[in-house]
């Protein structure tokens, strides 16, 4: 990005984040998630780091918190309480360590000092000053400058000492600052709600709102009836500590409760303890939403100095949120097995829900359409129990001038061939039946269906390219001396692959049906007529009659299945699996007693005691099938830990939910 675009791009973040910003504050309406502002403000921070002289005083990363109210006395900070800069991938915060580690001019393979780490308490920051030892005053962040006097209602909470306690061998000055966190536990939270809810009152939203708000009470007698805690994070005044563990320990010293800290000394022992928090999350018995990490040398800590209002010691790693903002790059569009056209958007890199991502699902034409996504735009993506991210909606206010709406391609992006739209469906198909792309994903499609390992995208292509294979049965040919033209074969990894290959040569019939790539035929319906049939000459002799009288086969998949082996190409496929080897299985007859008789069941989430695989051949020898999707047709959805939107479609459909428990005794009792 030129200079020029920087900050042109810094302009146009800045008034997008005023505006969600007084939509939220001012006008009380959410029109955007913390999560998606948070992924903006990101944004803009960074570009502002990679230009400082673009830093401008009001632009929305040198605001701290909000402004103090008027109703509470002002109180000025001894020092500013600045704010922290976030980041949220271990890319971002090994590059925040590389930023350290440079301007300490430091070369070893060893950090040039350890990084103390703790978690981030989600709740208000508070500070609080003594004096001879006694509580004093106690003030919000406010704008960091200029925050409110609560002291009365901080004097209400128990973790909060009103006396200091001495510490061993160190002198209290007259004056001594110590800041933390104020925050609601859990516990305490929920039970406050019930209690609320008993009474007929008004529930608390959150913990870290119940936080803030209790805190803000002009009537100190509220805040003392809510149950909250105090953590410290901070000893403001030099006490002669060289270490800021060492501040830490002094702080429990005193008298204050200090959350659980950890001493780094790698980015890798970093991102272990970032991982760890991250799984304690839920019972750590308060909210948390990241890690601060800290320069622990005190007198590198100070020379590091402050960029606008952030001190470049520190850093917040924020856990990964569900939703993220990028920019779009380029909506790219895939050729599937069946030659249907699908649109991906190229994405700016950005990590949302924990991984970074650079492409996100746009399903197809229509969906393009009704969100009216545009190479250029600012979009929301998001992630619901899928790899692939989705995107939710794209930002207005950050669409450049003369942007044109996506329109869809006249030819196929791979082999050019003019483009087709089937009636009454939405997809846009390539119609070339020998399209490289179409061949590629038929390959690797057959290549899942006979389950042979070690055979990727990458290597199908180049074997197609070079001409080793035309189609997927031309892979039970191949010999160790065609692999190593390949690039990345040599002999060792040759010979494996032709071993895979080989031992795959006998395949049950429904899965060979499967591997043929029929239009509409998945694994499912392979099943009911490899089952119906019995063998694979029976299903080719097949009239349209016949196959409409398999169970659960109607006229669509019929006419796929008839149009398929009419089709000479496809009888030449079939014919040179024969050729090289391939020995099909006869189908088995379906179990037709047991718990599931006759219903469909379909699985999401994880299982404890089962694989997916597992589950989906129990409810097969139980009499059932294993549906891929929620329709009016599922009986039951399966539900295990972390389920994708299978299971919220079940719920709105009215499908009966069974729990793996529910399953299992199901299971038992056929
Ligand atoms: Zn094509």
């Amino acid at each position: 990005m030129t200079k020029a675009e920087a900050k042109a791009r810094i302009a146009e973040l800045r008034k997008a984040i005023d505006k969600y910003r007084y939509e939220y504050h001012v006008l009380d309406r959410a029109t955007i998630s913390d999560a998606a502002l948070d992924s903006l403000k990101h944004e803009l921070y960074a570009l502002e780091q990679e230009h400082p002289d673009l830093i401008t005083p009001d632009s929305p990363t040198q605001r701290v918190g909000g402004k103090a109210l008027a109703k509470f006395a002002k109180v000025t900070h001894r020092r500013p309480m600045l704010s922290m800069e976030d980041v949220f991938s271990p890319e971002e915060f090994a590059a925040w360590s590389a930023r350290i580690e440079k301007l300490t001019e430091h070369t070893n393979s060893q950090l040039p000092t350890p990084y103390f780490c703790m978690p981030k308490v989600d709740g208000l920051a508070l500070s609080i000053v003594y004096e001879d030892g006694l509580l004093k005053s106690a003030a919000t962040r406010g704008d960091g400058k200029v925050g409110e006097d609560v002291t009365q209602n901080v004097k209400t909470i128990d973790s909060v000492p009103l006396r200091l306690r001495s510490p061993m061998g160190v002198k209290l000055p007259k004056t001594l600052e110590v800041r933390g966190e104020v925050y609601m536990p859990v516990k305490e939270f929920d039970a406050y709600n019930r209690k609320m809810k008993k009474e007929g009152k008004e529930p608390l939203v959150n913990p870290r709102n119940a936080a803030a708000g209790s805190v803000r009470q002009l009537d100190p007698t509220v805040t003392s009836e809510r149950p909250l805690a105090f953590i410290a994070w901070d000893l403001v005044d030099d006490l002669g500590q060289a270490r800021q563990h060492e501040e830490w320990e002094l702080l429990r010293e005193m008298g204050f409760k200090a959350a659980q800290a950890k001493l780094c000394r790698s980015v890798e022992e970093v991102e272990a303890f970032w991982r760890a928090l991250q799984e304690k999350r839920d019972t750590m018995g308060f909210w948390i939403d990241g890690m601060v990490a800290r320069v622990d040398d005190n007198a590198l800590y100070a020379s590091l100095g402050v960029v606008g209002k952030t001190p470049r010691a520190l850093v917040a790693w924020k856990f990964p949120a569900e939703e993220a903002t990028t920019v779009v790059k380029d909506i790219a569009w895939y050729v599937g097995r069946t030659g249907a056209l699908t649109p991906v958007a190229v994405v700016n890199p950005t990590f949302v829900a924990g991984t970074t991502v650079q492409h996100a699902s746009l399903h197809n034409l229509d969906e393009i359409e009704r969100l009216d996504v545009r190479v250029g735009d600012t979009v929301i993506l998001y992630k619901a129990g899928d790899i692939i991210p989705k995107v939710k909606g794209v930002l207005m206010e950050l669409r450049p001038a003369g942007s044109q709406a996506t329109k869809a391609p006249r030819k196929c992006p791979v082999c050019k061939t003019d483009v087709v739209r089937r009636e009454g469906e939405v997809a846009i198909v390539c119609p070339n039946k020998r399209c490289p792309a179409q061949d590629r994903e038929n390959a690797l499609h057959a290549a899942r269906a006979f389950d042979i390992e070690g055979l990727g995208p990458q290597t199908v292509s180049q074997m197609l390219e070079q001409g080793l294979v035309k189609s997927a049965a031309d892979l039970f040919a191949l010999k160790v001396d065609d692999l190593l033209k390949l690039e990345g074969f040599a002999d060792v990894s040759s010979r494996k692959l032709v071993e895979a290959i080989k031992a795959k040569t006998r395949i049950p019939l429904d899965r060979f049906i499967l591997a043929l790539g029929i239009r509409n035929v998945g694994e499912e319906t392979a099943r009911d007529l490899a089952s119906h049939f019995g063998s694979l000459e029976a299903l080719m002799a097949a009239s349209e009659e016949a196959l409409t009288q398999v169970p659960n086969i109607g006229p669509v998949v019929a006419t796929s299945v008839l149009e398929w082996f009419a089709d000479s190409d496809n009888r030449d496929l079939v014919a040179s699996y024969r050729k090289n080897g391939i020995v099909v299985g006869t189908g088995e007859k379906r179990a037709v007693s047991g718990a599931f008789a006759g219903r469909t069941v379909v699985i999401t989430g994880t299982l404890s005691t089962l694989s997916r695989d597992q589950a989906k051949e129990a409810v097969r020898a139980a009499g059932g099938k294993a549906g891929e999707s929620v329709s009016k047709k599922t009986d039951f959805v399966l539900v295990g830990e972390n389920p994708g939107s299978k299971a919220d479609d079940a719920k709105r459909l009215g499908i009966s939910i069974l729990s793996e428990a529910d399953f299992l005794r199901m299971l038992r009792k056929s």
